[in-house]
């Protein structure tokens, strides 16, 4: 990666051999002769540093120092020309990444440069990884879809949102049938790809909006905000279409496709989470009562 670097210092000779020295080594190099110069620069230039004299005229270095820690990412190198304005510590707390002597050696400004670029990328791999373990965290492995930990916690903050903006906010429970037999005849792990083209077939179906989750063995949910009883039940029906026409290969020359069933109720005002997820699973146990391969509604 290209790395981007803002040279701030209002000595015009050390600003225009710094940024030439950093433009020969490969870098992407903008330059300011003033903090206020710098930031202006910086509503359009991103740098993953900036190298700050610490003495200019108008503000100084450290105050601009504060300012880029507080509004961008940039890490900051300061220098300082004379010992007398050294003030290590206080550049540190200012949130400056290192600090450099003038007159500098440009090998010495090379490794301090690779020594904070390698903390940026330490930081990118570790903003990354807490990223990644959160969603894992919310993730079902087998299906890629959320987990119930996460419905639980996504359904509360969708309830509070209905609680003051009135919203329709629909839920849809989902069981496949007879699942039991289907792991019986044809075993435990050709039924977990059931699960995965379970997964697939909710996921294919959804608004950008909506979000779905294993909400048990072989149990879904599907939370739709801004959506109403109707609306929810067409989802509930294009999910069922869509299973029907996936077909699975538990054996060779073997073709066999399962069914679902569906409950779908709308959220009413007098609805706690826990009467709201009832109500859903109460109409999908009619539609297993029903017969099963279907979809029942439930109004308050
Ligand atoms: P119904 O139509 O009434 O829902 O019948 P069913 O057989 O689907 O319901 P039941 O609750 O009797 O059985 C659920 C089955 O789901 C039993 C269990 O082995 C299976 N199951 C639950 N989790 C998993 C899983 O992760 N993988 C597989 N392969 N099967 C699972
Ligand atoms: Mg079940
Ligand atoms: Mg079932």
């Amino acid at each position: 990666m290209t790395i981007s670097i803002l040279v701030v210092d209002d000595d015009l000779a050390i600003k225009d051999s710094t940024e030439e020295f950093l433009k020969m080594s490969g870098k992407n190099v903008q330059s300011a002769q003033s903090a206020e110069k710098a930031v202006e620069i910086m509503e359009s230039f991103v740098p993953d540093i900036v190298l700050t004299d610490i003495m200019m005229d108008g503000m100084g270095g450290l105050e601009l120092t504060k300012l880029i820690k507080k509004h961008f990412s940039a890490e900051v190198i300061v220098m300082t020309g004379y010992s007398a304005d050294y003030s290590y510590e206080k550049a540190i707390d200012a949130g400056a990444s290192d600090f450099i002597f003038k007159p500098f050696r440009f090998e010495e400004l090379d490794l301090r440069i690779k020594r904070v670029i390698r903390e940026i990328q330490l930081k990118k791999e570790h903003t990354s990884l807490v990223k990644k373990l959160e969603e894992l965290a919310i993730t079902d492995g087998l299906t890629q879809l959320y987990n119930s930990k996460h419905f639980f916690e996504h359904l509360k903050k969708e309830i509070e949102r209905h609680n003051r903006y009135l919203h329709p906010l629909s839920l849809l429970m989902i069981d496949i049938d007879l699942f039991k037999n289907y792991n019986d005849k044809w075993g435990h792990l050709e039924g977990d790809k059931v699960l995965v083209t379970m997964g697939k077939v909710i996921t294919s179906c959804l608004r950008t909006m909506d979000t779905a989750y294993r909400y048990g063995g072989e149990e879904f949910t599907i939370v739709l905000p801004e959506t109403d009883l109707k609306k929810a039940c067409l989802v509930g029906e294009r999910i069922k279409k869509t299973l029907s026409h996936e077909k699975l290969h538990p054996q060779p020359n073997s073709e066999v496709s399962v069914t679902i069933s569906i409950g779908a109720t709308q959220l009413s005002n007098n609805d706690t989470l826990k009467s709201f997820v009832k109500r859903a699973d109460m109409a999908m146990y009619k539609s297993k009562k029903g017969g099963r391969d279907m979809i029942t509604s439930l109004d308050i």
